[in-house]
Formats: structure tokens, sequence, C-alpha cells
């Protein structure tokens, strides 16, 4: 089976960096494609644990992504989600463009 905290974190830069290439007006079916994909995605993730708690995420708080922007926050927030669980550090919603999109600046 897959290593979870690599995984982790590959899976992590792929669906931030969907978000960070997501449009900033996006056309309904570009909105309804994320959320299919985000629904099938919680069913495939292939550590079962993970799956389960990010399915009950998912319907507690509805996928956002009528901007990037939007979809951005949505997706820091379901990351952050996950690191209360693990006990790890909140991540700074206000910088995930930075840190995902446009690079720090340093
Ligand atoms: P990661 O959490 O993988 O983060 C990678 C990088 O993303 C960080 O270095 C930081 O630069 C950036 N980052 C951190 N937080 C945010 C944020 N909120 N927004 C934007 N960027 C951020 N592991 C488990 O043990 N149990 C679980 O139940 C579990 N559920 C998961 C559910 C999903 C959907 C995913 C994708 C992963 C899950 N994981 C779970 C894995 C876990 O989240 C971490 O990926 C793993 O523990 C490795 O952590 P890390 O400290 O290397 O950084």
């Amino acid at each position: 089976p897959p290593d979870v905290e690599e995984l982790g974190r590959s899976s992590w830069t792929l669906l931030h960096s969907i978000t960070a290439t997501y449009p900033e007006a996006p056309t309904p079916n570009e909105q309804s494609n994320v959320k299919q994909f985000l629904g099938l995605f919680g069913k495939l993730y292939p550590c079962w644990v993970c799956a389960e708690d990010f399915q009950v995420f998912m319907e507690r708080n509805k996928v956002r992504a009528e901007s990037r922007d939007e979809f951005g926050m949505w997706m820091c927030e379901a990351h952050n989600d996950v690191n209360r669980k693990l006990g790890k550090k909140e991540f700074d919603c206000a910088k995930w463009e930075e840190r995902w999109r446009t690079g720090w600046k340093d």
C-alpha cells in the first residue's frame, strides 16, 4: 500500500495545483467538473480512513468553486481540517496563492 505521508504530500500538491490553475471566472461546466472530480477523489483516495474523513468534510463543507480564490480558500480549509486532526500547525489561508500559484517573494 502507498505510504500515507508521501501519498498525502503529492496529493495536496495536485489538489492545490488544480486550484491554482482554476479560472478566475469559471463556467458552470468548469465548476461542475471540479465538484465531480472531488466527489470521485473522495471515493477513490487510496488511504481509506483519509478518504472517509474527507467525504465527511465535504458533506459538512460543500465545495465552493465560483472563483479561483474561493476554490483555493476552500481547499486550504480542507487541508487545515486534516492538519488539525493530525496535530500539525494550521496554514494561513491568506497565503495559499503565494504558496501554490505566484510563488513566495523572497
Ligand atoms: P502536508 O500536509 O502534506 O502539506 C504539504 C505542504 O502544503 C506543506 O509543506 C505546506 O507548504 C503546504 N500546506 C500545509 N497546509 C496547507 C493548507 N491548509 N493550505 C495550503 N497549503 C498548505 N494523513 C493521515 O495520517 N491521516 C489522514 O486522515 C489523512 N487524510 C488526508 C486526506 C487528504 C484528502 C489528503 C490529501 C491527505 C491526507 N493525509 C492524512 C496526509 C496528510 O495530510 C499529509 O499530507 C501528510 O501527513 C504529510 O504531511 P506534511 O507535514 O509533509 O505536509
